[in-house]
């Protein structure tokens, strides 16, 4: 028989007649003959709810006591949404991530999945069971402490049972009907995508668009794991496909750019008149990794020429909003090995991106992109680029006018 995996996020669990719908769902796959293995989220705010719990025991928490605490939030839909199966008359048995198991690292807080051994759901399909997996834990098998997989983690469980159980596809029902070309909420004429790469769907999920966890898209691409998002609001008798996230040999009608992402978790440092000799970026970069501190984009002003010794240059790079004061604090301390005259930061910057496979076969993408961004006199602090995508930094303030002049650019608006 097919296997199904169908992962239900916190809004679609929210309550006990939100799960009655989520088992509607349900068992119109298993009426279609599929096994399937359901993966469920927290209720809505369940999660944040638990965070601020820990927060306030505790400032420097135990990242393993968090786990044990956040955790439960998924336990309790994983039962419920079992039981209300059991009530409508269908066999199933809810599962933590412990007991299948979903073995991950000892990263407490953000583990990384590592195995899943599919001995025991296999067996509960050939005793005609539908698994309730909750999402966003595994265990840590060595010292046998459970684990999470970091904020949105339930995609990735996911998507990572989907494969260990070899399922047909993964179906993503969320609150959204699937991935737009932009956040619609910024820009009312985005439109749905029928099928976005995983390539594209990875950058779009790295550079900010919040619809799935990085990690989830990373598995589904290297799995190759069909992978649909869509809405779990939709008449469970009549719902509609949502967007097929898939090989890029699968899309017909490629566009040059797919979407516009943008992300204002982001903060801007510059380092003024520092040495221009070989080593100085070592010297700032390496303290920085060693901290845990992720850089992004990196500028620097060009050099002058070898034999001018004194010579000093600018640099400025970008790093999480969330790791900016660590970041700046770290410099300042570096501040007579690294020897710069002045530090600056921002942190009202945003980070704009455009996202296409298309870009790979078609030059001049970004420099269109300049071009329309400089009409409505919109500064760009900071560009990198990369083989499918570029981003650019300005100021947050022009986040939506930005966003817009890209998004009707590249010809992603609707029809009106
Ligand atoms: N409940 C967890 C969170 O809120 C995991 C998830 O929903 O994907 O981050
Ligand atoms: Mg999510």
């Amino acid at each position: 028989m097919a296997r199904l995996v169908m992962k239900f996020g916190g809004t679609s669990v929210a309550n006990i007649e939100r799960i009655r719908n989520v088992a509607a769902h349900v068992r119109r796959e298993v009426e279609a003959g599929y096994q399937v293995a359901v993966v469920v989220s927290a209720m809505s705010g369940k999660t944040n709810e638990l965070v601020g719990w820990v927060n306030e025991c505790s400032k420097f928490y135990d990242a393993r006591e968090y786990d044990a605490v956040v955790a439960s939030g998924e336990q309790v839909t994983s039962g419920l949404l079992a039981l209300t199966l059991q009530e409508m008359g269908l066999n199933a048995r809810s599962w933590q991530g412990w007991q299948i198991p979903i073995c991950t690292s000892d990263a407490h807080g953000s583990a990384r999945i590592e195995s899943i051994d599919p001995a025991r759901l296999d067996a509960g399909f050939a005793r005609g069971e539908i698994a309730v997996v909750a999402g966003f834990q595994g265990v840590h098998e060595p010292t046998g402490r459970l684990t999470t997989l970091g904020r949105g983690g339930s995609d990735t469980s996911a998507v990572a049972v989907a494969a260990a159980i070899g399922a047909e596809r993964c179906d993503i029902y969320t609150d959204v009907d699937g991935v737009y070309t932009t956040d619609p909420r910024i820009v009312p004429k985005a439109r749905k995508l029928d099928k976005v790469s995983f390539e594209e769907m990875l950058e779009m999920a790295s550079l900010g668009s919040k619809v799935l966890q990085v990690r989830s898209v990373e598995i589904a691409m290297v799995h190759k794991v069909r992978t649909f998002v869509r809405s779990s609001f939709d008449d469970p008798a009549n719902p509609r496909p949502g967007t097929l996230i898939c090989e890029e040999e699968e899309i017909v009608e490629q566009q040059v750019v797919t979407g516009i992402a943008f992300s204002k978790d982001e903060a801007q440092i510059t380092l003024r008149r520092i040495a221009d000799k070989p080593g100085v970026a070592a010297n700032i970069f390496v303290p920085l990794a060693e901290a845990n501190i992720n850089v992004d984009m990196i500028i620097q002003v060009v050099s002058g020429k070898a034999e001018n010794r004194d010579a000093t240059t600018d640099l400025t790079f970008t790093v999480q909003a969330a790791d900016y004061e660590r970041a700046m604090d770290h410099l300042r301390k570096h501040k007579s090995d690294i020897a710069f005259e002045a530090l600056e930061g921002a942190t009202d910057v945003v980070k704009i991106s455009a996202i296409g496979v298309g870009m790979r076969s078609h030059a001049g993408v970004a420099a269109r992109a300049f071009k329309a961004l400089a009409d409505k006199g919109i500064n760009i602090r900071a560009i990198t680029t990369s083989e499918i995508k570029f981003s650019v930094l300005i100021d947050k303030d022009y986040t939506e006018l930005a966003v817009r002049t890209l998004h009707s650019l590249f010809g992603l608006d609707a029809a009106a």
